[in-house]
């Protein structure tokens, strides 16, 4: 009796002592990607204490840490972890949208896979369910193994509009008619501690009606009157330059039906207004299954998707689905345009972030967030600059200051990669290892 006592006394003590001294590791030998912009720095090595980055530099001016455990990664890349700013949790099983399927359990496995491609953080656009709220809080108060939440909560549609709850049944997202149905649906999103406001104005190709300026402006205002940024899902240029005019915080898609002009442009420096998420990945999914894709035979793609979910999304029945939607031929052009319109607000030096809108069927987690890096260097941008938006600019723009860069005080979420992403963007494809708040999570 005494002696078990006393040793659970003495583990108690050497328990706390770890604890105390915390846990320290060191990467050292390879090259640094930091998120910033900065040229990627070779010989480079980091320490991380409890999660947390506490210094970072050239590896002869390294000094190890007694306890440390040293992780020696000669050859390879060191980047953040990617942050999605358009993503969606729970509601997709395979290639079924259901919201019934939401749960728990749903949302943490989609977590979890988007974590095993690299991507750290995801802002969730619109559809969540109230336990979100349950995750996202228990993830801030300590060191997530799962990617990182942000989340809109349920976002606001328009009545006999596009989005939400009209798009996916069941997703119990405000449905407003009138400006005097704004303030109450605001509320409740502020009142859930949402981090952002999210809405949708669009007419899927004329099918549906698209929102009112009246209500989207009183739906931005409403929300800066709560403390929430806004941010919409827009297709048109004549919306977004309404709403970005109204004072929006940022649009969750490219503009699809017509080249960006001097005056959107112009709204959007002054208004300081981000493209947070370009979804360029969204457009190329909606006609890639016309025929077999070519990543159905890519191993970085397979490892993250089911035997049936492959073998459906290759077989004649999928492909004829596809071609079956009425408006597949409108697919490629908005692709097009949406990533000259990337290039050009990017040229004119509008902040912009990354984003897929992933999480819908054959919008697959984590392997289409390297598609759409790939296609925005396509559109025109360098490798480092789809880099800083995928990383430094996504914290920026979530106000996550903790995040997005591997500076000291920054928690490390980064990945390790086998080849340089800067000469060649496919290469974020060669992930070794992802580390979220400094545990290795694949
Ligand atoms: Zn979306």
């Amino acid at each position: 009796m005494i002696s078990n006592t006393w040793r659970n006394f003495a583990g108690l003590i050497l328990l706390s002592a770890l604890s105390l001294s915390g846990e320290v590791k060191v990467l050292r030998n390879f090259t640094l990607i930091d998120g910033t912009g900065k040229s990627p720095a070779a010989s480079s090595a980091m320490i991380i204490d409890n999660g947390r980055i506490t210094w970072v530099g050239p590896v002869a001016q390294l000094k190890v840490p007694a306890s440390a455990v040293v992780t020696d990664l000669t050859g390879k890349f060191v980047m953040p972890g990617i942050i999605n700013l358009h993503g969606h949790l729970g509601n997709t099983v395979g290639l079924v949208q259901d919201s019934n399927l939401y749960t728990k359990e749903s949302v943490e496995h989609d977590l979890k896979t988007y974590a095993s491609y690299g991507v750290t953080t995801v802002l969730s656009l619109g559809i969540d369910k109230d336990l979100i709220f349950d995750i996202r809080d228990r993830q801030r108060a300590g060191r997530p193994s799962e990617t990182r939440v942000y989340t809109a909560g349920l976002g606001l549609v328009y009545k006999g509009g596009f989005g939400g709850g009209l798009s996916l049944p069941g997703v119990p997202t405000p449905i407003i008619g009138a400006v005097s149905e704004v303030d109450p649906a605001v509320a409740q999103q502020a009142r859930k501690k949402a981090d952002f406001l999210k809405f949708w104005t669009d007419d899927n190709y004329g099918a549906v009606k698209r929102m009112p300026y009246d209500i989207s402006k009183a739906i931005i205002e409403t929300g800066h009157k709560y403390g929430l940024r806004v941010i919409a899902h827009v297709f048109y240029l004549e919306d977004a330059q309404h709403l970005v005019d109204q004072g929006i915080d940022a649009l969750a898609h490219s503009i699809r039906d017509k080249p960006v002009d001097s005056a959107l442009i112009a709204s959007m420096k002054r208004h300081n207004t981000w493209l947070a998420a370009p979804t360029l990945s969204r457009e190329d999914a909606l006609f890639a299954y016309l025929k077999t894709p070519a990543f159905a035979s890519d191993p970085f793609f397979t490892r993250g998707v089911s035997p049936d979910v492959l073998k459906t999304i290759t077989s004649p029945e999928f492909q004829k689905k596809a071609a079956a939607d009425p408006n597949i031929s409108h697919y490629p052009e908005t692709l097009k345009i949406g990533m000259k319109n990337l290039k050009a607000l990017a040229d004119a030096g509008v902040r912009y972030g990354m984003g897929t809108d992933t999480g819908v069927p054959g919008r697959f987690q984590g392997f289409f967030e390297h598609v759409e890096l790939e296609l925005m260097v396509q559109a025109g941008l360098t490798p480092m600059q789809a880099i800083v938006a995928a990383t430094g600019s996504g914290a920026e723009f979530l106000k996550a200051k903790d995040l997005g860069t591997l500076e000291p005080s920054k928690w490390a979420d980064l990945i390790v990669l086998g080849k340089n992403p800067v000469t060649d963007i496919k290469n974020t494809r060669t992930i070794e290892a992802v580390f979220l708040a400094g545990n290795k999570v694949y």
